[in-house]
Formats: structure tokens, C-alpha cells, sequence
């Protein structure tokens, strides 16, 4: 049976160095507390006798104790500045400091989105640079900059293609979908309204370009496309697929999440693709979620411009300025969808994508996706007589194995990734995508020196080695070094308990 729940083996319940750590709540004590204040001299009541009459029950810890507390939390977490972390589809790429820096400048870190725009030009101007930049790289006549993630740069361009069908009178009602696709793309043309149809893969991991064909007509409003797809594969029939959607009146809307491949080298525009988001995050090396919020950008054709939504930065007689509201012409936002989140997008992440481009110029952005294709195929050459590739041939920037290999070992993916913990190393991205059994895709990034690779493919060999001798019990009870090993994660996500409750003896009136 799987091992579960705390560590067992020491006296204290620490393992090592890495400290057990209750919730605060469960630490303080009323009345202990970091700070001295004296006795207030004049304390009349102004709460008309509705003064609280119990205690507050908040917990109260000394200053050495709250350090303890959130600096032990803070080493909990596993970063991509704490070590490897070849989670595919996710590009958890190094974040350089020099961002950082830049984000922090006293006069961009200061800013505040309700100032006057006479005193934010040169934050619109980098805003404007940023648009700029983008529509560069991707060869795209316009971009919308204010979603705040993937996901919801995919729900502003579904909107746009809805809307610009309407504008024509045009009620379809499809999206095709690849069954590969990441699942923000069903979901989002879903939230849109429409009714989702799969697109089978080829036998080479690409979307069969008979498929698409015999499922579009002039009920299909869009595809929804990864390029390169999370396979990790570059879909090759990508211009007849364009030109076929095309034909019949529909838009093609590609996922740009894995825009780190072909930044540099390849700019969707050429491609046919009507809108696509990209992830900062992702691409620019902005931090992930508990880093910082995402921003998700989205490029647009010519056709899809007028809908972008609010607000957006226009070039005007007196500067920079912000179009805020629907005006009386397109290029003053008549034909917008609206708005998609508070002012006007993450600015923290603009700078440091800005940075970041700037920093490494149109050449370094290209040796980026060259880097990082060449790691994924590092992986790939070291692994592949040991692994079972999914698919035949070089891979772009991430590399998908499948659980062949595992076959008859009593060993599964997930026991496989926990035992890559107990190594020191994050899991893969494991069971995405649904195409192949068992699926374990790896995305090195393009940062990752040749010695970080190497020692990865020495432990993953070594892992495999194991498997197939017969030590299924190894893979089992991992991870064996955490302060937690396997979680019931299922419970978790049906039963999450959001609250929490004083044990009964600390518990206030
Ligand atoms: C990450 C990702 C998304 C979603 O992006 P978020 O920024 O996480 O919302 C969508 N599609 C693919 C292929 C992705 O890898």
C-alpha cells in the first residue's frame, strides 16, 4: 500500500533541517506579541456598547516566531530558483534579476493606475514599446495587453472572433478542438458559447489535416490550434490547415503558449493565424502564479483589431494616451468587446518582459528558442533507448515519453514522478497530454546548462534501471525525504476544507 500522511521516525517530527510546521493559528497564544504598546491613558467607548466582550482569538506570536513561521513556509515551496523543474507545457524558465531590478525602479514600482496620464508618459510609452515588440515577433497587425493569463487571452480572442461573426450576421456555433489541446482551449470557446468538436491526432502527433477537413463547414466559427502542440511537436501542416479554415469562413486561433520554441524563428502571422495569446510567463521569462500574477497578451489580424478590448494606448497629439471608453470610430474602440479586467493589464509584467527582449535583442530571443529546442533534444537523445518516445523524430522544445516502458513493472507515471522527488528533482508534467498512456512530458527550458541535463538523465536512467529490475516497492513508498508523501489529492479537490477551526480549548468567546 502507498505510504500516506506525515513522516514518521523522529522524535520531534522534523526531518532534518526541514522544521514541522503547524498553521499560525495553531502557534499563537493570546496575549504573547511581538510589540509592547502601552496602556492607552483615555479609553472611552465609541462603539455605542457594541464593543466586542470576548476575546479576539487572532493568534499572537513574537517577532521570532513570525520570521520562523513565514521563512519556514518560504522553504516549503520548490522554485525554479531552488532547482531543475522540467514541467512540459508549463516553460518554468529562469527569470533574470535584471527584470527584477527594473520592476522595482521607484519610478515604475511607485506608479498607481488612477494617476493623471500627463504623469504616467513614460510608463504608456513603455507599454507602447512592449505592443510594439510583440507585433514584431509575431508579424500580427494589432495586440490586446491587458489579460492577465493564458487562459484569459484565450477567452479575449474567442471574443473577438465572436464578435466580428456577429458583426457579419454569422450564428455559428462550433469550435474545433484538437484532442491534444491543453483544457483552457475547450473551456474557453465553451465560456464563449460554443459547442466543442475534437480533432483527432495523426499517427505522428500532429492534428490529422483529414479530420479537420471533413469536419469543416459553415457551422464552424474557429479552430482552436497549439503550435508547436503539446506533444511538443511542430504542426507542419499548419498552412493548409489555415487555408482550409479559412475557406469556409472561419478563424483560426492558435494557442501561443509554446511561443518559447519559435520565438525568433518563425512569426504567426506568416502562418495564417487570425489571434493568439502568449504567455509572458511563459515566453518572457515574467514570473508563474505564486511569483506573480500571469499576463497574457493577445496578438490579432487586421480583421480582428477593431474588437480588441479596452482600454489601449494610442499615440496622440499631446503623447501617449489611453483609450478608456467606446468612442465614435473603430480606432477609437467603437467595435471593442469591453473590458476584460481592472485598468489596464499587469504593468509589473510588462516591464519585465520588456527587459527581457530588450536585454537579449532580436538575435538572443532567437538563440532562445534554439536553446531551448536543443535541450528538449538532449533529453530526448539521452533518454530515448530507455524511455518509450511517443512519437518518432526530433522534438521542438518539449519531449513526451509515454508509461511503454513501465509496462509490467508494477511501477505507474505518478509513482515514477514521486520517485524523481525523492531525487531533488520537480516532477514532469505527467497524464497531459491525453493523447498517449501514461504520458510524461519534460520541458528542460533553455537555461539549463549541459551538466543540470546530464545529471537529470543520469537519475531518470537510473529510475528506469530500478523499474525494470523489479524494485517496484523503491517507486511505491515514494517520495520517502518529504515532510509529506503521498496526499489524497483526489479528497482534496472534492472535500477541500477552506476553514479553519480552533481546537477547542484555544478556541475564544
Ligand atoms: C499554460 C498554457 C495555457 C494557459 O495559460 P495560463 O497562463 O496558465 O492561463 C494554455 N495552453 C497551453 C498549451 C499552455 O501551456
Amino acid at each position: 500500500m502507498a505510504a500516506t500522511g506525515r513522516t514518521p521516525g523522529t522524535i520531534s517530527g522534523n526531518r532534518g533541517l526541514q522544521i514541522e510546521e503547524p498553521l499560525i493559528f495553531e502557534q499563537g497564544g493570546v496575549g504573547r506579541t511581538g510589540v509592547d504598546f502601552e496602556e492607552p491613558v483615555r479609553r472611552e467607548d465609541r462603539l455605542g456598547g457594541l464593543a466586542r466582550e470576548g476575546e479576539i482569538g487572532l493568534p499572537g506570536l513574537s517577532e521570532p516566531e513570525v520570521m520562523r513561521h513565514f521563512m519556514r513556509l518560504s522553504q516549503k515551496n520548490f522554485a525554479i530558483d531552488a532547482g531543475f523543474y522540467p514541467l512540459g507545457s508549463c516553460t518554468m524558465k529562469h527569470n533574470p534579476r535584471l527584470n527584477e531590478r527594473l520592476a522595482r525602479l521607484p519610478g515604475l514600482g511607485d506608479l498607481h493606475p488612477m494617476q493623471p496620464e500627463a504623469t504616467v508618459q513614460g510608463a504608456l510609452e513603455l507599454i507602447d514599446s512592449l505592443a510594439r515588440w510583440l507585433k514584431l515577433l509575431t508579424g500580427m497587425e494589432a495586440v490586446a495587453l491587458s489579460p492577465a493569463a493564458g487562459a484569459q487571452g484565450e477567452l479575449c480572442g474567442m471574443m473577438c472572433i465572436r464578435a466580428a461573426l456577429e458583426a457579419k450576421g454569422d450564428a455559428r456555433r462550433r469550435v474545433l478542438v484538437p484532442e491534444s489541446a491543453h483544457g483552457t482551449n475547450p473551456a474557453t470557446a465553451a465560456a464563449c458559447g460554443y459547442e466543442i468538436d475534437a480533432v483527432a491526432n495523426n499517427a505522428r502527433g500532429r492534428v490529422d489535416l483529414g479530420a479537420v477537413k471533413a469536419k469543416l463547414n459553415d457551422d464552424v466559427a474557429a479552430i482552436m490550434l497549439t503550435n508547436p502542440n503539446t506533444c511538443g511537436l511542430f504542426e507542419d501542416e499548419i498552412l493548409e490547415i489555415a487555408r482550409a479554415v479559412h475557406e469556409v469562413g472561419a478563424y483560426f486561433y492558435c494557442d501561443g503558449a509554446n511561443f518559447n520554441a519559435i520565438v525568433g524563428k518563425v512569426r504567426p502571422g506568416d502562418l495564417g493565424i487570425d489571434a493568439m495569446h502568449l504567455n509572458l510567463h511563459k515566453t518572457f521569462s515574467t514570473p508563474h502564479g505564486g511569483g506573480g500574477p500571469g499576463s497574457g497578451p493577445v496578438v490579432l489580424s487586421g480583421a480582428l483589431a477593431p474588437f480588441a478590448p479596452l482600454p489601449f494606448v494610442v499615440h496622440g497629439e499631446e503623447g501617449f494616451r489611453l483609450v478608456e471608453h467606446r468612442g465614435e470610430t473603430e480606432d477609437e474602440g467603437q467595435r471593442a468587446i469591453g473590458r476584460l479586467k481592472g485598468f489596464h493589464g499587469q504593468m509589473g509584467m510588462f516591464i519585465r518582459a520588456l527587459a527581457y527582449m530588450m536585454s537579449h535583442g532580436g538575435d538572443g530571443l532567437r538563440q532562445v528558442a534554439e536553446d531551448a529546442v536543443l535541450n528538449a533534444n538532449y533529453l530526448l537523445a539521452g533518454l530515448e533507448d530507455v524511455l518509450t518516445v511517443s512519437y518518432p523524430g526530433h522534438c521542438m522544445h518539449e519531449v513526451l515519453f509515454d508509461d511503454g516502458f513501465l509496462e509490467d513493472t508494477g511501477v505507474s507515471t505518478l509513482d515514477f514522478a514521486k520517485a524523481l522527488i525523492d531525487e531533488g528533482f520537480h516532477p514532469t508534467t505527467i497524464y497531459f497530454p491525453l493523447v498517449v498512456r501514461g504520458a510524461m512530458l519534460m520541458e528542460p527550458t533553455e537555461t539549463e546548462s549541459k551538466a543540470a541535463l546530464d545529471q537529470f538523465i543520469a537519475t531518470v536512467r537510473g529510475l528506469a534501471a530500478a523499474a525494470k529490475s523489479g524494485d517496484a516497492a523503491k517507486f511505491h513508498d515514494a517520495p520517502k525525504l518529504t515532510p509529506r508523501r503521498r496526499l489524497d489529492e483526489t479528497g482534496a479537490a472534492r472535500h477541500p476544507v477552506l476553514r479553519w477551526r480552533p481546537a477547542p480549548d484555544k478556541a475564544a468567546g
